[in-house]
């Protein structure tokens, strides 16, 4: 890539795998076509699409396990030494665009704020939200003994993972993959209206 070249520099932290993923990448690249910018772990990546006059970006975030779509103005994402777009649920940052080093280290920063919540919390494993955790796995356990629980394949073999802020069901014979989110109130309200689950894949995206 030429130094000529204007570029841009876009960060988030994996809600999977927890790392930073820091990019650069030219506006011209950016502006030609939707972009997908993946964590190197393959299981999350932002999305950034020029619109008219706006930038839209799709952000996974590691706070509240779900993807926040914000938008700028074109001009701000050209031009900004660093833009913060910030976590509705959480209110801390879940995405820095702007010049390299004021984006490291906003980035940097950030990743303290993470550890710092997670020193807090005393613990490794940490949840969002402790009770909404244990309410909604209490839910898929009672969903589960009932073999409520298949697969869009025809499966009844699952497994699941348990994250942050979801928790991840997958079917052990086709490895498609659901997430149920486990963050806030309304997370226990929808899966206790299920009487079953059926894991579709990750298709719909
Ligand atoms: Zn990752
Ligand atoms: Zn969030
Ligand atoms: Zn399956």
């Amino acid at each position: 890539m030429s130094t000529q070249e204007p570029t841009r520099t876009i960060a988030y932290i994996c809600p999977e795998c927890r790392q930073s993923v820091i990019v650069e990448r030219s506006l011209f690249s950016l502006a030609a076509a939707p972009a997908k910018i993946p964590c190197p772990c393959g299981k999350s990546a932002l999305g950034v699409e020029f619109l008219a006059d706006r930038v839209k970006l799709d952000v996974p975030c590691l706070f509240c396990g779900t993807a926040h779509k914000v938008t700028c103005s074109s001009t701000a994402f050209v031009r900004e030494k660093t833009l913060a777009f910030s976590c509705a649920a959480s209110g801390l940052d879940c995405c820095y665009v702007g010049e390299e080093g004021p984006v490291f280290a906003a980035t940097a920063r950030l990743e303290q704020t993470v550890d710092k919540l997670e020193r807090d919390a005393g613990q490794d494993n940490v949840f969002l939200d402790e009770i909404v955790m244990h309410e909604v796995l209490s839910e898929l356990k009672d969903i589960a003994s009932r073999g409520g629980v298949s697969c869009a394949c025809g499966s009844k073999q699952w497994s699941f993972q348990v994250n942050y802020s979801s928790v991840d069901l997958m079917c052990a014979e086709c490895g498609a993959e659901m997430r149920l989110p486990a963050a806030t109130a309304d997370d226990i309200d929808d899966i206790c209206c299920k009487n079953t689950i059926l894991i579709r894949g990750k298709s719909k995206e």
